[in-house]
């Protein structure tokens, strides 16, 4: 193994685009002068289709959980009742942050490793027609499933009044994300994920339902303020100092998005879940989630008859490739595979090529090259192939 070299396939952080690195390491300049206000000015109107929505999209410093908090404290008033969805441990961070909180809320458990139906939600809403705003999951990091935001928000939509508020750290950049089309009211995300980015930024959308309610809302608050960065970006400003140098980065990620198209990007991550997950079908070995519920991004894996984490050191050892194990319950029950941001259909084979290795190093015994093979019938057999 080479001293420096990382192949790094966990669901965040990711690798950085030799690009952004480079755009990362200019000199620092002072956040109240004009080159500052050039950058916000380049990188605000660019934002808004990652996010699908017209609204602005408002940068704070902060990993993703810091943007996760934002939108609790700044669209829940005191006294409000929620409806937070749990499909794994990024669902129950929402239920964690209301605990602190001490917002009132239902909890809808969903099995991990399973998406929510959103004729559960609509049942719920039902139930409880107090509920002013439902919590849910984009891309569960933690089970890799991509939950059906669309349909969540139809029939939130349908059955009340209730603001939709979504987590797509794992998937903002990665997964098509539509706020505005979906009648979703916050899209929250990080930059360390399929944003090519360092963790240290997290990112706010929010619909003008959701705003009225932020603007309505006098719950006690400060660096989270939306309404303070709001106010600064018609400036092109931000109300403390930003991390600029993120920003730098932000700003080459942008237009690296750009040159491939967003929807080619979707595209290359779709391909990407394919191809792993193909692999891991043609060497039986036990895929976490159904096809049907399963996330452009992470892919998890519950192996029948070995031991992940030994699976997991075996690679790490011989190649320096670090998978993710299991959060909570799910340790050493399974693996799991980042496969967004600055990955590519080549990032995907030399992962499944080596893990291959790595299964035999541990005993397990497969037929070399068996996974890589249906992965490469995927890319060839692929349509619209360019
Ligand atoms: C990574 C992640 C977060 C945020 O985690 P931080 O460590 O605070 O950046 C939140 N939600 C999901 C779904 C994630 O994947």
């Amino acid at each position: 193994m080479l001293p420096d070299q990382q192949i790094l396939r966990i669901p965040g952080p990711t690798p950085i685009p030799p690009r952004v690195q480079r755009a990362m390491s200019q000199p620092m300049i002072g956040h109240r002068g004009d080159e500052a206000k050039e950058l916000l000015e380049d990188i605000t109107p660019k934002l808004k289709p990652v996010f699908g929505t017209e609204e602005e999209v408002l940068v704070l410093a902060g990993s993703g959980t810091a943007g996760l908090e934002t939108a609790v404290v700044n669209t829940v008033k005191p006294g409000d009742e929620v409806l937070v969805i749990v499909t794994g441990a990024f669902g129950d961070r929402f239920a964690k942050i209301c605990d602190a909180y001490e917002i009132r809320y239902h909890r809808l458990d969903v099995p991990w490793g399973e998406a929510v139906h959103s004729e559960k939600v609509a049942h719920l809403l039902q139930q409880h027609p107090g509920i002013s705003a439902v919590f849910c999951t984009y891309c569960e990091t933690s089970t890799g499933v991509l939950n059906p935001v669309a349909d969540i928000a139809k029939a939130v939509r349908q059955y009340s009044n209730a603001l939709v508020i979504v987590d797509g750290v794992s998937a903002v950049g990665g997964a098509e994300t539509k706020m505005d089309e979906w009648g979703v009211d916050v899209v929250v995300t990080g930059s360390q994920k399929a944003l090519m980015l360092p963790a240290g930024l997290t990112f706010i959308a929010a619909s003008k339902r959701a705003w009225k309610a932020m603007e309505e809302n006098n719950r006690s608050r400060f660096y989270f303020d939306l309404r303070k960065y709001r106010d600064n970006l018609e400036k092109n400003s931000t109300p403390f100092t930003p991390a600029v140098s993120l920003l730098y980065g932000l700003q080459e990620v942008l237009k690296l998005l750009e040159e491939e198209g967003l929807e080619e990007v979707y595209r290359r991550h779709q391909l990407m879940m394919k191809m792993t997950r193909a692999a891991f079908q043609a060497l039986d070995i036990p895929l976490f989630t159904a096809d049907s519920d399963a996330s452009p991004t992470v892919t998890a894996v519950k192996p029948a008859d070995f031991d992940p984490e030994m699976l997991r050191k075996a690679v790490k050892e011989d190649f320096g490739l670090t998978l993710a194990g299991g959060q909570q319950h799910l340790k050493g029950q399974i693996f799991r595979i980042g496969h967004m941001g600055y990955c590519s259909p080549a990032d995907v084979l030399q992962t499944i090529s080596l893990l291959e290795i790595g299964l035999t190093k541990i005993g397990k015994s497969i037929e070399l090259g068996k996974g890589v093979q249906a992965a490469q019938e995927i890319y060839v057999n692929q349509e619209g192939q360019k």
